[in-house]
């Protein structure tokens, strides 16, 4: 196997997440932050008398005010069943549920019926692996169906959060495919073996578009360039994109993409699953059920189309309106902006890690406000005790990575994410923290 990365340093990232247009200069300034933080009542907690750093938000983010009214004021207001009564309430709640489905696609860069709702971005890839497992009936009229089965390669990389990867060894096992993997060196760097594993055998390229645990951007061109070149599908997982920067899934040239909500402001229970609407027509149901079907016999059903198809049983309604509320939260502050306090704060976090005695920062090149680091010696479990003391939240473990972990020499490493309410004053916090944790455990030693 190849020993050369897949790219030298960074080169040729794009940090715009897929959009066009150039980026204006400002970022957030304090009395920005200051604003947006007074959105957030839950920032102003203390614990045990220090005051909350939440520096925990790629795990999920905190919520504004005006997502929590969305949510409420549906219930107070228009709670009634979507798509069914034909009652005065039950048509507000669905025009409410669709209208949100149009604001979320055009923050993606998609059309309303490209944008499929699930629970979180891990049932939306599940959806999509069960779907290649389920093609093929044509009782269903499915003669066009997308189906993975034997011979057929699922290509992923080993930087995946395992949301992204399990789902993938579980369709193998069901169809007889060969799952490979795009391996990573040490210091979690693709390597370019793009050659031998992306060859006409492969359907699938399942890849991250910003790593849970380094924070950086994945080659997303170039890897769905070669995927395309020999007819796969790209499955691309933006939960650590979306949130942080201007994503065009079209741009992208993706063919599915997925997020979850709750990491970008919105409520928990919602994810979204992206398909491009000619790949959305061919892909078979995974649930199946009330709401998705147009006729039904006691021998079979036809099912709706996309995105319906997808969307058996009651949905999750408040939430998609909450997430839409998070989505005009985001965009009144403007997503070049989002994306440049939160390249900031990642720099200043990797950076002042980085000159710390003993602590090796996860990943190199642009990130997002985000950076996982070891400090040598000592168990991340102790790292995370020795600063939530000091009230500042992160997240220790192996983040759902195991493999990235094991590639790296690791077991677990210690995160630290901000939001688009996170201060320079709270990052520097974390800062002494873990120069002071590596001091008192390097003592200990
Ligand atoms: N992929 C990535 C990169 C993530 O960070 C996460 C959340 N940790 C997931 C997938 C899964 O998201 P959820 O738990 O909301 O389904």
């Amino acid at each position: 196997m190849a020993n050369t990365r897949l790219v030298d340093s960074g080169g040729g990232v794009d940090t715009s997440g897929g959009s066009s247009g150039t980026m204006p200069k400002r970022s957030l300034v304090d009395e920005d932050i200051e604003r947006i933080r007074a959105d957030f009542p839950i920032l102003k907690r203390t614990l045990a008398g220090r005051p909350l750093t939440y520096l925990d938000s790629a795990a999920t983010s905190q919520k504004p005010l005006t997502v929590l009214d969305a949510e409420r004021d549906f219930y107070l207001r228009t709670n009634a069943a979507v798509h069914r009564g034909t009652h005065t309430l039950a048509v507000d709640a669905t025009e409410e549920f669709e209208r949100a489905r149009a604001t979320v696609a055009a923050f993606v860069g998609a059309a309303a019926d490209e944008i499929v709702w699930t629970s979180n971005a891990t049932a939306a890839i599940n959806l999509i692996a069960y779907g290649l497992s389920n093609g093929g009936d044509p009782a269903a009229g499915q003669t066009e169906a997308l189906r993975i089965g034997p011979g057929d390669d699922i290509v992923v990389t080993e930087v995946e959060h395992h949301a992204n990867l399990v789902p993938w060894q579980q369709l193998a096992r069901r169809t007889g495919a060969t799952l490979r993997f795009i391996p990573a060196d040490r210091d979690g760097n693709l390597l370019d073996t793009l050659d031998e594993l992306i060859t006409e055998r492969c359907r699938v390229v399942a890849m991250h578009h910003v790593s849970n645990v380094l924070g950086t951007f994945n080659e997303v061109a170039m890897l769905t360039t070669r995927a395309h070149e020999v007819g796969a599908l790209v499955v691309l997982d933006a939960c650590q994109s979306v949130p942080h920067v201007p994503v065009d899934f079209r741009a992208l040239d993706v063919d599915f993409a997925v997020f979850s909500g709750h990491k970008m402001l919105g409520p928990t229970g919602i994810g979204v699953l992206y398909g491009r609407r000619d790949v959305l027509e061919r892909l078979p149901p995974f649930l199946t059920g009330g709401s998705m079907i147009t006729t039904v016999t006691m021998d079979g059903a036809e099912f709706l189309p996309p995105p319906q198809r997808f969307e058996a049983g009651t949905q999750p309604v408040a939430q998609a309106i909450g997430l839409a509320a998070a989505v005009d939260y985001l965009a009144e502050i403007g997503m070049e902006r989002v994306a440049l306090h939160g390249a900031r704060l990642g720099e200043r976090l990797a950076l002042g890690l980085s000159k710390i005695d003993g602590v090796r920062v996860l990943g190199h090149g642009p990130r997002v406000g985000l950076a996982a680091f070891d400090i040598a010696g000592v168990h991340a479990h102790d790292v995370g005790q020795f600063l939530d003391d000091q009230a500042i939240a992160v997240r220790v473990g192996h983040h759902c990575a195991q493999p990235l972990h094991r590639r790296m020499g690791l077991t677990a490493s210690t995160r630290a994410s901000a939001g688009v309410y996170t201060t320079d004053a709270e990052i520097d916090r974390l800062l002494g923290a873990v120069a002071e944790a590596a001091d008192y455990f390097g003592r200990l030693r």
